[in-house]
């Protein structure tokens, strides 16, 4: 796999990933992490993909 989140990766991404992370609420970050919820996908950014993953950001995520 390429850093396609990093670097040159992100020009694919429109405004080059940069925006709003749905479940933090945090602006002007860079969210292109992709998490799948209740068959629902969602791009958030790399703090809240961690969060996710182990399970942490469960209800911030639920309530969207
Ligand atoms: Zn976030």
């Amino acid at each position: 796999m390429s850093k396609a989140h990093r670097g040159k990766g992100t020009s694919e991404f429109y405004n080059h990933g940069r925006g709003n992370c749905p479940v933090c609420g945090r602006t002007g970050i860079k969210a292109v992490y992709e998490i799948e919820v209740s068959e629902k996908k969602l791009t958030v950014c790399k703090q809240c993909k961690v969060g996710v993953s182990r399970g942490k950001l469960d209800k911030s995520v639920a309530a969207l």
